[in-house]
């Protein structure tokens, strides 16, 4: 037999790779779940009594732990750290760039006559000075003060990657200012306890305490190493710019539905099981729509300790994916004609009492509670839909949001058929004073919400922002977002509408209005001032963005205008007003948000220009000089005459490829130029918005042409593995 032939040699190597053998530490998870967390019973072990009372109090009040308890809490994680080969300590954080940071010291110490000890006291773990100029900071740092520090948070707890100890903190500079996503979220969550449990007060005191919960759902593509190293686009943006849309796509959906190959099935359990040694409770995997795409989901927890599972499960994935010759893509929208990926919000708000405040329960008293929570909701969402949807804006989420397959770019909430047709019976009967027949009868109706929809919700899988039975599921969060960013404005403009419901409540009552008639009918003032955010139709239909319009809602495409909400006094206020960011923190994030979008898209327009002029057109031209040399022959053996019609499709194709190399070489000058006007912009708003209207369309005109080069030159010469070999090939 000979043995196949492979068009492109990373295809080769992809056919020589066999699956990973992975052990995991044993057949029960239960037994090595957490193993690397400095969690509850390792904290018990290895801490005085003290010292993990004060840790315990800093969980669940946000308490300070004094300096002295600090050495203690230090000295038991030195141990703890030990005993699982640790050598070095680092502060973990999440700064403004996307990705976590660390800056790793040894916990080994000289003390001098050749002998050292190992060292970690309540000052190294409480604080740390990362070198952090060159972390953004959108001017809040000037060069003079370059520096910032970064704080232990205690909620979080420790945890060891490789031989090092690993604290979570946040990031602040020495104003006091955030320089990153965990500050401002759990100041955003402070604010939703707060507003939360004075809600909950009217119906039930021994409410004390709201949590948020976060259950994320990952999605990414998986690609071979030799492929992602034979695509230097893939490799530098994260995207395939070029590449000839295959004949088959996801048409068949038969990936969805099939069974996960054998290597992505042996990289998954690696991930897996490292994620589960550090405490992620990943749960679910599957394969998803698109060829080569999969998604992985935890069981939800709170929200701060979600999002850094969700930071450190990508890192983890990142990792492990290099042991199985694996790239993760956790771009948005890698190939165009398929799938983007996304990273599923579920959000909820749990009581210290165990209640799920989005779960209707089974008595009228109860639900009163849910459909508080409910429709003040669905109010937030209609009052700052922009600040939500500036919080998903990113350069990748722009070719997710509103693709077909993706939500829009409107945001709208979908609550399905059962409640829409509760609210709107509330509105049609609270009116003004009620009689006590028409109080009784409504209570039975709100006694009877099912508190299982889920099977009945049909699910509406276009929708940005739907309610899921017990849960909200943010969608449109971009699969390499960092959630801290969606969660701090959802829970924001939520605590803030908690607070706005709950000074109109209390005017009624001091009116003399009862306590649950004053309820009801805030509510349904939500109920009709915010009807224009629910939508139950198709997401992606064109008709909907007539209708949004008609509607007022807002369709902001792209994200440099996304975020000039930044910038509005309104957004100012109300991030003040619940202590979230202040008006300095905002200006920043702006100013930075648009500057890594002009990275993105500078990056983007160099690869592509490169690509083009590199490695597609030489390539065209090897081919047409072939072509040639085939006319010269024909005319060489039948004679010019004869030829002319012999040799007709051949000098068609030489011109065609002609004029298709000529559209790629202007069209790459000519965005370079664009790029040249865009740099020499010195407001970063005006130049975000230059790279987006000028710059950035020239990518699918250069594609256009090298697609349809592709399409043409001979298969074998082609240099860069096409669109079906990287999502085909496993
Ligand atoms: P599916 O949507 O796949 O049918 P579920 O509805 O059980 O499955 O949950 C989807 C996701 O929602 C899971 O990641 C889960 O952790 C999360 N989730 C479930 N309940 C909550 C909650 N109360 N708060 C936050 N997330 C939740
Ligand atoms: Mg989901």
């Amino acid at each position: 037999m000979t043995p196949p032939r492979f068009r492109h040699k990373a295809l080769e190597e992809v056919a020589t790779r066999t699956p990973r053998v992975v052990e995991t530490p044993s057949a029960k998870i239960s037994e090595y779940f957490g193993t690397n967390v400095f969690n509850e019973d390792a904290m018990r072990m290895f801490l005085i009594e003290d010292a993990y009372y004060a840790v315990r109090q800093a969980i669940q009040h946000g308490s300070r732990i004094e300096r002295k308890l600090a050495d203690q809490v230090a000295s038991g994680m030195k141990e703890w750290a030990a005993t699982k080969g640790a050598t070095h300590y680092t502060h973990w954080f999440q700064p403004l760039t996307g990705t976590s940071a660390e800056k790793h010291d040894a916990f080994f110490e000289p003390i001098g006559n050749g002998r050292s000890i190992e060292r970690f006291d309540g000052s190294m773990l409480v604080q740390q000075e990362p070198d952090a100029s060159s972390f953004p900071n959108g001017g809040i740092r000037n060069t003079f003060e370059a520096r910032g520090y970064t704080a232990w948070d205690p909620s979080s707890p420790a945890f060891i990657i490789g031989r090092t100890l690993c604290i979570p903190t946040i990031f602040i500079s020495y104003t006091g200012d955030a320089l990153d996503y965990k500050m401002p979220l759990l100041r955003a969550i402070r604010a939703v306890d707060e507003a939360a449990t004075a809600v909950c007060q009217y119906f039930d005191k021994e409410v004390t305490k709201v949590t948020c919960t976060l259950g994320w759902e990952q999605e990414y593509f998986l690609i071979d190493e030799a492929l992602y190293y034979a695509r230097p686009d893939i490799m530098m943006t994260g995207r395939a710019l070029f590449g000839h849309i295959p004949a088959k796509g996801q048409q068949l959906e038969d990936h969805y539905f099939g069974s996960i190959p054998d290597r992505a099935m042996a990289f998954m359990r690696d991930f897996e099981t490292e994620s589960l040694k550090l405490g992620i409770p990943v749960k679910t995997r599957h394969n998803e729509v698109a060829p080569n795409q999969f998604e992985c989901a935890p069981v939800f927890e709170e929200l701060n300790l979600a999002v850094d599972h969700n930071m450190l499960l990508m890192d983890v994935m990142e990792k492990v994916a290099r042991k199985h010759h694996f790239r993760v893509l956790f771009h948005e929208k890698p190939y165009a004609g398929v799938n983007g990926s996304g990273k599923h919000n579920n959000w909820s708000l749990s009581t210290n009492t165990g209640k799920n405040l989005l779960r209707p329960a089974k008595t009228p008293k109860e639900n009163m509670l849910f459909l508080a929570f409910f429709v003040n909701t669905i109010k937030a969402i209609h009052s700052h839909a922009d600040v939500l949807r500036a919080s998903i804006a990113s350069a990748n989420n722009d070719h997710r949001l509103g693709a077909n397959e993706a939500p829009p770019a409107i945001i709208s909430v979908f609550i399905g058929d059962y409640l829409t047709k509760l609210l709107n019976g509330l509105e049609e009967n609270i009116k003004g004073a009620m009689s006590p027949e028409s109080k009784t009868e409504l209570k039975l109706d709100i006694g009877r919400i099912p508190s299982v929809m889920l099977d009945n919700t049909d699910r509406n899988r276009t929708s940005p922002f739907a309610f899921t039975g017990n849960k909200f599921e943010f969608r449109a969060v971009g699969s390499s977002a960092n959630c801290a960013a969606a969660m701090t404005v959802l829970n924001t403009i939520v605590a803030y509408q908690l607070k706005v419901f709950k000074t109109t409540v209390d005017k009624l009552i001091d009116k003399g209005v009862k306590k649950d008639e004053a309820v009801l009918r805030v509510i349904r003032d939500l109920i009709v001032e915010s009807k224009a955010i629910r939508f139950e139709g198709n997401g992606y239909g064109d008709e909907w963005k007539v209708e949004a319009a008609e509607r007022g809602l807002s369709n902001i495409a792209d994200t440099p205008r996304a975020l000039d909400v930044w910038g509005r006094k309104e957004t100012k206020e109300l991030f003040a007003a619940m202590g979230v960011l202040s008006g300095v923190e905002l200006a920043a994030r702006h100013e930075i948000e648009l500057h890594s979008y002009v990275l993105k898209i500078q990056i983007e327009g160099r690869v592509c220009g490169d690509l083009a002029q590199n490695h597609i057109v030489p390539t065209a031209i090897s081919y047409q000089n072939r072509l040639l040399e085939n006319v010269r022959g024909l005319r060489e053996v039948f004679g010019a005459e004869k030829a002319k019609k012999t040799a007709a499709t051949q000098v068609k194709l030489i011109e065609e490829i002609s004029e298709h190399i000529s559209g790629i070489m202007t069209l790459v000058d000519e965005m370079t130029e664009a790029r040249k006007k865009a740099n020499a912009l010195q407001d970063t708003r005006a130049k975000a918005i230059a790279y987006c209207d000028q710059v950035k369309p020239y990518f699918d005109r250069i594609r256009y042409h090298s697609d349809k080069l592709e399409s043409m030159v001979d298969d074998e010469l082609w240099p860069l593995p096409k669109m079906r070999e990287l999502m085909f090939t496993r």
